[in-house]
């Protein structure tokens, strides 16, 4: 049977993933209420602004059953505020701003300087034949991940190379950039192949 991806639907970049998807002919389905999470075989964390969806987590009571899904094992994929979301620590963020612990990693918000605050650059990544073009905006950086995280790509020129920008952690896919943005749906299809299993 096909699965059935959720996509956090609060704030940011929702209809871009909802697109990527429906150009590879998966069913996705918003969720933005607790009852929205029952069924999803996995979860979409869209970029956007991650210290208002950590707010709109808190405040709409999806923070905990979310939570529940990512520690009992639920496969998700975080971009850009997504990846902060997925994050067990967070650097440059408010205070009160929760995140899921889902990935073991260290990233820092808004990490590339101003001159390349926002950019674009080709990458090579794990698992995809050729290389990506990745957008980035305002984008956060994996500071350290742990032993247990695979690093999928780095930058691999220019003023921000070798900065770490996709991590997995077992079946937890983040990236820095949005491939959603472009017409590229190949990780996306990373993402269904390898991590939720068609
Ligand atoms: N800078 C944003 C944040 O900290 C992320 C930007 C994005 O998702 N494009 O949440």
């Amino acid at each position: 049977m096909s699965p059935v991806i959720g996509i956090l639907a609060l704030q940011g970049g929702v209809a871009e993933h909802e697109r990527s998807l429906g150009a590879l002919g998966v069913k996705s389905r918003l969720v933005r209420r607790r009852e929205h999470l029952t069924g999803i075989d996995a979860l979409i964390f869209p970029g956007g602004e991650s210290t208002t969806m950590s707010k709109l987590l808190v405040l709409g009571g999806l923070y905990e059953p979310v939570k529940q899904l990512l520690d009992g094992g639920l496969p998700a994929y975080g971009t850009c505020a997504g990846m902060i979301l997925l994050a067990s620590r967070v650097e440059n963020t408010r205070d009160d701003a929760v995140s899921f612990g889902a990935i073991d990693m260290t990233v820092k918000r808004n990490a590339f300087g101003r001159q390349v605050d926002s950019f674009e650059s080709d990458l090579t990544v794990t698992g995809i034949d050729g290389k990506v073009h990745a957008v980035f905006i305002r984008a956060p950086q994996v500071i350290e991940c742990g032993a247990d995280c695979e690093v999928l790509a780095r930058v691999d020129q220019g003023p921000a190379a070798g900065a770490i920008v996709a991590v997995a952690h077992n079946n937890v896919l983040a990236t820095s950039f949005h491939p959603e943005v472009t017409d590229d749906t190949r990780v996306h299809e990373l993402f269904i192949n390898r991590f939720v299993g068609a």
